[in-house]
């Protein structure tokens, strides 16, 4: 397997590249090193790489992880989030991409009102309306983010989607197109407690293609840190 140092060398390649074909700046690109399938070691190399950003989807894999390295980098939470495991995240993760239901809402108000602390969440839309995917279906999406103005310690600070998986990652440019264009209708209103910002799109496939158009985190796992499981 290719050191994290040599995969990040040429990912940065690929995204100058489509920085340069969208006239885009790479330092407007974050890149979330996605390391679910990977072990601590492996996520150590990746800071000691320089990433700062670590994405991990699952509450029970993420926390024995966090609690050794919970103090570098800046952690994503980019999983299905259930109600329940909310209070383990607040407080470890600095963002969560999944926010989808006013459920989950609630419960995300509930304890970071209880630590004084505001979390930052990318509301998760299904831009491309398939049944497994989660998200907010893309027709609700903007009464939802308008509806989470009534907690007061959730800023949205962008929209996040999954693209289907296709071979050819030309295919799913519409999905990223239209996240860009809903952010940018969205941003009209000015909403004090949605800024929306950021878009989190692509993924090892894709991730030249969502840069492309318009996003500014990508969550890299297999192309970045690689993949134990596979
Ligand atoms: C696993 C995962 C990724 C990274 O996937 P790769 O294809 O390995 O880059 C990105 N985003 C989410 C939400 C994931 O679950």
């Amino acid at each position: 397997m290719a050191s994290v140092a040599e995969n990040w060398q040429d990912i940065e390649q690929q995204i100058q590249r489509a920085c340069e074909k969208s006239s885009r700046k790479p330092n407007d690109i974050n890149v979330i090193a996605v390391t679910k399938y990977v072990n601590t070691e492996r996520m150590i190399e990746a800071l000691e790489a320089g990433i700062e950003h670590i994405g991990e989807n699952k509450v029970q894999d993420a926390l024995p992880k966090w609690e050794t390295l919970g103090d570098k980098g800046i952690w994503h939470f980019i999983g299905h989030l259930q109600s329940n495991k909310v209070k383990d995240v607040i407080g470890r993760f600095h963002y969560i991409h999944s926010l989808d239901r006013h459920s989950l809402a609630k419960e995300i108000e509930k304890r970071a009102s209880a630590k004084g602390i505001t979390v930052s969440c990318f509301v998760q839309v299904n831009v491309s309306g398939e049944q497994t995917k989660q998200g907010i279906a893309f027709s609700e999406a903007k009464n939802f983010v308008e509806d989470l103005r009534i907690y007061s310690h959730i800023k949205v600070v962008g929209l996040m989607t999954m693209a289907p998986y296709e071979a050819e990652p030309e295919s799913v440019r519409p999905v990223f197109s239209k996240l860009k264009q809903l952010q940018e209708e969205l941003r009209q209103h000015h909403w004090s407690h949605a800024p929306l910002t950021e878009l989190s799109m692509g993924m090892s496939n894709d991730f030249q293609v969502a840069i492309e158009e318009g996003a500014t985190f990508v969550r890299l796992g297999t192309s970045l840190v690689g993949n134990d499981e596979k």
